[in-house]
């Protein structure tokens, strides 16, 4: 089943609204096993006939998301209608339920309003319990402008995600499943998280096992400090993937769920009842941040800080003016101190720390743009460990590297590789 979505509005290409409906329809609808094989964006106007005209002989399924409600730019319905050549009809069902909504909020019914129960002559009302612009389904019906071929099937959906979300769970999926019943095949998707290797590096590895497990589609993203191997396939195959990609990398994989690498420091935190404080300079609180992201956070770290001048290493993680003038405040020998400094003044089991130049000044030959020390020292380890990175990029990637580093650190740490 060849799926496409036209997503209408003219505020997705001013720039103004973010698209989210491709996403969350491109994720809703895979379990069915259908695919968004095409997907077009296009302002409010005539050319949506146009667009839906373009799909015929070409897709199963078109979904066309927003234009129903009561607006003059909202003229999907009409354009829709008119290009299928059927009637609209007032639909007694919408009109009721308009009608209700709008003795709620203490509205008059006007013209305008009362375009959302007008219903093209064959096509089924789907319910919206969540605003008062219902979906529509119109079957394949014969086009005249495509020479009489028969029309994809059509799923019109209103345009505020807060309707279309819930509509689609509970209203379109149901009708989908009917449409596809038997010809399509239910597949899974599952994102493989490893941490800190090369995206080349983790295709070479797991490329040839994973595809040779058989009807199995492999894609690989690489984010900062981590790569994700995306495995669509049945449930069989995707608890074969994760075996495979488990052995291959089994320092540094570390995790099939979406969520990034924080989460499974803070679980693995919270299921030893270990803690940790950070004291980061040139990160700026994003290892914070992204550890206080995580819901329960708060059991395993207590506080962190953030010591971007060298008087702040200072007074608060007690780290040696010595230090500072002898190696800089971008140095092994900081850092460590940095490390030991905050563990000990928040108590923690384990504490993280980050001195770096993420540039674009401030550089030297010694010390180019992009250095960093991250260090983690942790109760009953003797000397914190202190890695050395250079990172060749802009400001926002360097802290996100870093961040990436800091937390791996402590991950491996939790899990005994160092
Ligand atoms: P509409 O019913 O087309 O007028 O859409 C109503 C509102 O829903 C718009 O003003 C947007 O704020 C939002 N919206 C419409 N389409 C999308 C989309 N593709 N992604 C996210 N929000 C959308
Ligand atoms: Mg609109």
């Amino acid at each position: 089943m060849r799926l496409e979505v036209i997503n209408t509005g003219t505020e997705l290409l001013l720039g103004s609204t973010l698209n989210t409906h491709l996403g969350f329809l491109g994720e809703t609808l895979l379990p069915l096993g259908l695919r968004v094989g095409r997907q077009v964006t296009i302002p409010d106007g005539e050319i949506i006939r146009d667009a839906v005209l373009e799909s015929v002989g070409r897709a199963d399924i078109v979904i066309v998301t927003g234009g129903l409600g009561p607006t003059s730019d909202d003229i999907t319905r009409e354009l829709i209608a008119e290009l299928l050549n059927l009637p609209l009809e007032e639909n007694e069902g919408v009109m009721r339920v308009i009608r209700l909504i709008l003795s709620r909020r203490n509205r008059e019914l006007n013209e305008q309003t009362r375009r959302q129960a007008m219903v093209p002559r064959g096509a089924t009302v789907l319910a919206n319990a969540w605003g008062t612009a219902p979906g529509l389904y119109l079957p394949p019906h014969p086009v005249a402008a495509a020479g009489g071929e028969l029309s994809p099937h059509l799923i019109l959906l209103p345009g505020p995600p807060r309707e279309l979300r819930p509509m689609v769970r509970e209203v379109v999926l149901p009708l989908l499943g009917s449409i596809c019943e038997g010809r399509t095949v239910p597949r899974g998707m599952r994102n493989f998280r490893i941490a800190n290797l090369g995206e080349s590096q983790v295709a070479a590895t797991v490329e040839e096992p994973i595809t040779s497990l058989g009807d199995v589609e492999l894609g690989y993203c690489a984010r900062a400090g981590e790569v994700i191997v995306r495995v669509l396939g049945t449930p069989e195959h995707l608890a074969a993937a994760e075996t495979i990609v488990s052995a291959a990398f089994p320092e540094n994989y570390y995790s099939a769920q979406e969520f990034p690498l924080e989460h499974t420091v803070v679980d693995l935190l919270t299921r030893m009842g270990q803690t940790v404080s950070t004291a980061e300079s040139c990160t700026g609180g994003l290892v914070a941040h992204r550890l206080t992201n995580v819901p329960g956070a708060s059991a395993v770290f207590p506080r962190g800080y953030v010591t971007y001048a060298n008087d702040a290493k200072t007074d608060i993680l007690g780290v040696p003016m010595e230090l500072l003038a002898n190696h800089g405040a971008v140095s092994a020998e900081v850092c460590a101190a940095m490390a030991e400094g905050c563990r000990a003044a928040a108590d923690t089991d384990h504490a993280l720390a980050l001195t770096g130049i993420a540039g674009p000044g401030g550089g030297s030959d010694v010390k180019p743009v992009g250095t960093v020390f991250i260090g983690l020292a942790s109760r009953g380890h003797g000397q914190p460990v202190v890695e050395h990175h250079i990172f060749n990029v802009e400001r926002e990637t360097f802290k996100q590297l870093a961040s990436q580093i800091a937390l791996d650190l402590l991950r491996r740490r939790l899990i005994r590789l160092i």
